[in-house]
This record gives structure tokens, C-alpha cells and sequence, in this order.
């Protein structure tokens, strides 16, 4: 049966291929009481359904491709090492035995009891390794119950994959993001969340917010993606094909026509020169930085190097995965950002996770309440600058007192290396990112003692409105066009402007072609982005005469009127 389904289009682009569910939704579990007689024989379902499992994982862990991440059999060993242990494997039979409950209901007790039992450890890392127990147990319980899954890596390299997923870490993406699949969608996640802004990165149509996308599509359904409309077909009729192929044929051919703006000089019409910078997360977006012709690299979101793992990285491999992209942008500018864990982006061996992580220990604050984990950066940032164009911003700033803290913690770290004799660029230029309202209204302070500033759309949006961006049920009120956002960025440019400090947009909004003119009005002469965005931006820039701009964007500062922005926006546009 063909149906659709409708989400959030995060981004862009059509994708025609076959549905592979994530494994992690939760099985509807039975629970009924056996005849004596029956018991044997539900032991030996049991031990199957083990054994196949086994089996299952082992095939994967042979099969996992050469570009996957060395995570992945770590993960897969670590799994056949709780299918083995006797919690799972042996104390389910008791239980059968006993009990007189069938294999699925005493698989599925065993596991609250483990998930229990883990909830009492104090050690964060050790504490997060339920999920693991809870994923090998799921996928056990689907061999049971006849729905045997497959974990995301199981590919057939020759036919276009779909991953669907009831929601998607932005830790999931990073391991996702050297296995290839033509397109996501999920039930949960915003358009500016950390998983969003990993799917631009990569250039894959991605749709979020359906629901219960998990729930509806089955394996090897054909979907088409369209990440632009936000629009999920599932099963469509050879009509509905031979349409969405001309859209994506038509897709590609603007896409490849964009190319050829790679090489001009970024300015608008009026001459003004336009700095366009890259968002990366890893080493490897480095390419995508060089195809997109960028300024350099405005974000460099640090965190993802620790992400994903059970350890911290060193000061030296840290030092050497900024070395490295310091290198390959061979003199262009790298902004590397300190950690921004916490929210969303949840370490492994971190702290608790708070009621409400992105009010919580997040970001700088975490950083200050750290100096080891945060020391150990600074040296590695600041030994990586001898070798190219770095700097260093700071994010999620909104006190004084964090700013002189932060200033006296990098100036530590340079007395040490001055005592450890190692070289470092003496005037490494150091910014802060504006992503809360606080620090937006009090930008003259932070542009009085940094050398740059970012404006952080993505946060400063959702704490000005008091929108979660990774929560689809509030997606809808996510609004950059708020005349309230508007001024504060407005007055963050200005605020700098009036310093003689550099400041910058590195928010989702910086990449929306559909924002490029609203930006510049704003006063905006630099803006950093997913690569695969920047030259659609560039484009816009390239048809835009900044005077033209100003009427109109007086008129959105000051509308209040939601049924008028959508028009004035357009005039801007047009
Ligand atoms: C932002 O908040 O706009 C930003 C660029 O930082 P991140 O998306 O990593 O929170
Ligand atoms: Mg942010």
C-alpha cells in the first residue's frame, strides 16, 4: 500500500531507495504462562533465539566495510560479550523454568532487573553501558518474536539504503557517517539539532519529526525522500516514481550548475566583499570545505573528537587532529571551538545527564568546571596553532566573571607551554560565541575583551524563545525571522562593528539561502556553514545590492504581524 508521511525536511535533496530500520525501537514484548509440558521446549526457543543472535552478530562483525569506523567492532565484540554472560544467556531459563513464563517475558524481566542493577553505579560510563545490554536484549527478543533485525551496518553496497529510526544521536551520526546510506528520516529531532546539522553536512536528504515513521514503514518498503518538502513516500506507484526521478535529476543538474560558482569572488553587487566560512565536525569534512571554494573553516565543533569513545583523547592526539586540519586548510583560517558537550551531545564518561541538560553543565561552563579536561585542550589548540591560521572560540559565553575565567585558564596554558618550551602563535586571536540573549544584549563587553565574535543562531534561537531545537513537538515555534532574534543579532553585529571586531553568523541561519539578504541587511559580513550550503548562499550574495535591502528589513524588525513575514521575507528575496 502507497501512503506519505509528513516531517520536517532538515535537508535537502531526493533519495529513492529501500527502508532499513535502525534496530533500536523497543519490541512489543508477549507475556502468557506455559504448560508444564511445554517448558522444554521453550528453553530450546530460547537457546536459538541466542544462538542465532550470535550468529547474526558474528556475520556483521565479518562484514563490516573497510571505511567503517574501528567503533563498530568494538561495539559488535562488546555486544557478543553480553549475549555470552550467563545475566543473559542462562538466568532467562530460570526464570522459564520457575516462573512458567514464556522466553520473551522472562528475557524481557532479566533485563529490567540488569537495567536496574546498572541505574545503582555511580560511574557515568559504566552507567550508560545499559543501552548496550538493552540493545542485545532487543535483538534477541525480535529473534523471538519473529522479526529478526538488522543492526544499521548491514548493507548491500548495491542497492540505495534508507535508514529509518525512531531518533538518532548526533553520536549515531558520526558512526554513520562513513557507511553509506542514501537518505534518514526519524520520528523525533528539529531542524537545528546537532543530528540535523550532521545530515547537511553530509549532503543527505533527511527528513525529521514524522512520529511514527518507525512504526509504519516496514523493512525493504521503497521510500522516496524528499529533504526539501519534508515530504516521506512510502510504496509509491511507477507514476509517483518517474516524478520524484525528473525532481532528483533535476536536483543534481542545479546542484553540478552551482559548481561553477566556486571560483567567484564572493561580493554582492554593490561590491561589497562577503566572507564565506565552513562548519566542519571531523578531519574528513576538510574536502567538502575545499569542493565548496571556502574562506576557511568558521566552526570547527571540537567536541566530536570525543564523541563515540570511552576515553578522552590526549593532549597530543588532540594536537594532532588540529595540526592536521590546520594543515590542509594550508593557511586559511581554522576557528577551533572549545568543548561544547553536554545538551544533546552527551559524552560517554560525562556527567550525569541533567533534568534539563542545555540550561545545565554545558559547553564552557563544563570546560570551567573541569580545568584538567580544559587545560589539556587549550595546550593542544594552542601548540596546533604554529602551524596555520588558528583561533579559538569560546562557546555558550553569558557571564563576566566565565569570560575572565576562561581568558585566565587560556593564559595558564600558555605559561605552561612557555615552561614546557613548546612553540605557539603568541597572538592566537580568541572569540566568543553569542548564543544566549544574555550575551547578546552585553556584546559590547564580550567585543571589548575578545578578538571576534560568532553569533550562534542555532542556541541563541532556542534560548530567546524557550524552544528545545531538538524537540519536534515545539519544532513549529522554532522562528529566526522573531523580530526578538532579529535585534539581538542586529545588535551583536553592531555592538562589534562599533569595536572594530569581526563578528560572524555560524548557526543553521548562516546556511539557509532563504536568510542570506535577511543576514546581510542585518549587517552581516561574514558567515560560516555546513559546506554542501555555501554556494547556494554564495549565489544569493551574488544577486543582492545591499542598499535595496534596507526598507524592508526595517519593516521585519518591527513586525509583529506572523502573517506578514512570510511576505516581507519574499520582498527581500525578490
Ligand atoms: C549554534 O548554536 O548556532 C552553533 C553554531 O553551535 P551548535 O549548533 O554546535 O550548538
Ligand atoms: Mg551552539
Amino acid at each position: 500500500m502507497s501512503f506519505s508521511l509528513h516531517g520536517i525536511g532538515v535537508s535537502g535533496g531526493i533519495a529513492i531507495g529501500y527502508a532499513h530500520l535502525a534496530s533500536s525501537a523497543r519490541v512489543e514484548v508477549p507475556q502468557y504462562m506455559l504448560e508444564r509440558k511445554y517448558i522444554k521446549e521453550e528453553l530450546a526457543r530460547f537457546e536459538d533465539a541466542i544462538q542465532t543472535t550470535r550468529a547474526e552478530l558474528e556475520i556483521l562483525r565479518s562484514h563490516i566495510p573497510p571505511n567503517a569506523p574501528a567503533e563498530l567492532s568494538v561495539f559488535l565484540d562488546m555486544h557478543l560479550m553480553f549475549l555470552g554472560d550467563s545475566m543473559i544467556a542462562e538466568e532467562p531459563k530460570r526464570l522459564i523454568r520457575e516462573t512458567q513464563c514464556n522466553a520473551e517475558w522472562a528475557l524481557a524481566q532479566q533485563m529490567d532487573a540488569l537495567v536496574a542493577r546498572f541505574e545503582e553505579i555511580d560511574d557515568a560510563y559504566l552507567r550508560s553501558r545499559q543501552e548496550d545490554v538493552v540493545q542485545v536484549v532487543q535483538r534477541v527478543l525480535k529473534v523471538l518474536t519473529g522479526h529478526p533485525s538488522h543492526l544499521p551496518l548491514d548493507i548491500d553496497f548495491d542497492v540505495e539504503r534508507i535508514l529509518v529510526a525512531h531518533e538518532l544521536s548526533p553520536a549515531d551520526m558520526v558512526l554513520f557517517k562513513n557507511v553509506h546510506f542514501a537518505a534518514f528520516i526519524t520520528d523525533l529531532g528539529g531542524s537545528t539539532s546537532h543530528t540535523a546539522i550532521l545530515a547537511r553536512g553530509m549532503a543527505m536528504p533527511s527528513v525529521m519529526a514524522l512520529h511514527n515513521a518507525r512504526g509504519l514503514i516496514r523493512d525493504h518498503d521503497l521510500l522516496i525522500v524528499d529533504g526539501r518538502d519534508g515530504v516521506v513516500i512510502v510504496n509509491p506507484d511507477e507514476s509517483v516514481l518517474t516524478e520524484y526521478r525528473l525532481k532528483q535529476n533535476q536536483w543534481r543538474i542545479d546542484t553540478d550548475k552551482l559548481k561553477r560558482l566556486k571560483t567567484s569572488k564572493s561580493a554582492t553587487l554593490d561590491g561589497t566583499p562577503i566572507e564565506l566560512m565552513a562548519n566542519i565536525e571531523l578531519l574528513q569534512d576538510v574536502d567538502a570545505v575545499k569542493t565548496a571554494g571556502a574562506h576557511g573553516v568558521g566552526l570547527f565543533r571540537s567536541e566530536f573528537l570525543f564523541l563515540n569513545r570511552d576515553d578522552l583523547p590526549s593532549e597530543d592526539e588532540q594536537y594532532e587532529s588540529y595540526k592536521a586540519v590546520a594543515e590542509a586548510l594550508n593557511g586559511k583560517p581554522v576557528t577551533i571551538r572549545t568543548l561544547d558537550l553536554g545538551a544533546d551531545k552527551q559524552a560517554p564518561w560525562g556527567h550525569t545527564v541533567a533534568d534539563n541538560p542545555a540550561l545545565g553543565l554545558r559547553a564552557i561552563r563544563l570546560c570551567l568546571a573541569e580545568p584538567g579536561l580544559f587545560h589539556t585542550q587549550l595546550r593542544a589548540i594552542l601548540r596546533a596553532s604554529q602551524h596555520g591560521q588558528i583561533r579559538m572560540l569560546i562557546p555558550m559565553l553569558v557571564s563576566f566573571s566565565e569570560l575572565r575565567q576562561t581568558l585566565m585558564r587560556i593564559e595558564e596554558a600558555r605559561v605552561s607551554l612557555r615552561k614546557d618550551g613548546l612553540k605557539f602563535d603568541e597572538n592566537i586571536p580568541v572569540g566568543g560565541m553569542i548564543e544566549v540573549p544574555a550575551a547578546a544584549l552585553s556584546a559590547g563587553y564580550f567585543a571589548e575583551h575578545l578578538d571576534f565574535l560568532s553569533i550562534g543562531t542555532n542556541d541563541l534561537i532556542q534560548y530567546t524563545l524557550a524552544i528545545d531545537r531538538a524537540d519536534d513537538s515545539v519544532a513549529h515555534l522554532y522562528d529566526p525571522l522573531h523580530p526578538a532574534v532579529l535585534q539581538l543579532i542586529q545588535h551583536t553585529i553592531r555592538a562589534g562593528a562599533k569595536l572594530g571586531k569581526p563578528v560572524s553568523v555560524c548557526g543553521e541561519m548562516a546556511g539557509d539561502p532563504s536568510l542570506t539578504r535577511l543576514l546581510l541587511a542585518l549587517g552581516l559580513r561574514s558567515f560560516s556553514m555546513q559546506p554542501a550550503s555555501l554556494l547556494q548562499v554564495k549565489q544569493q550574495i551574488l544577486k543582492s545590492h545591499l542598499e535595496e535591502l534596507s526598507p524592508t528589513i526595517l519593516r521585519l524588525l518591527k513586525n509583529t504581524d506572523p502573517d506578514k513575514t512570510a511576505g516581507l521575507l519574499n520582498r527581500l528575496n525578490t
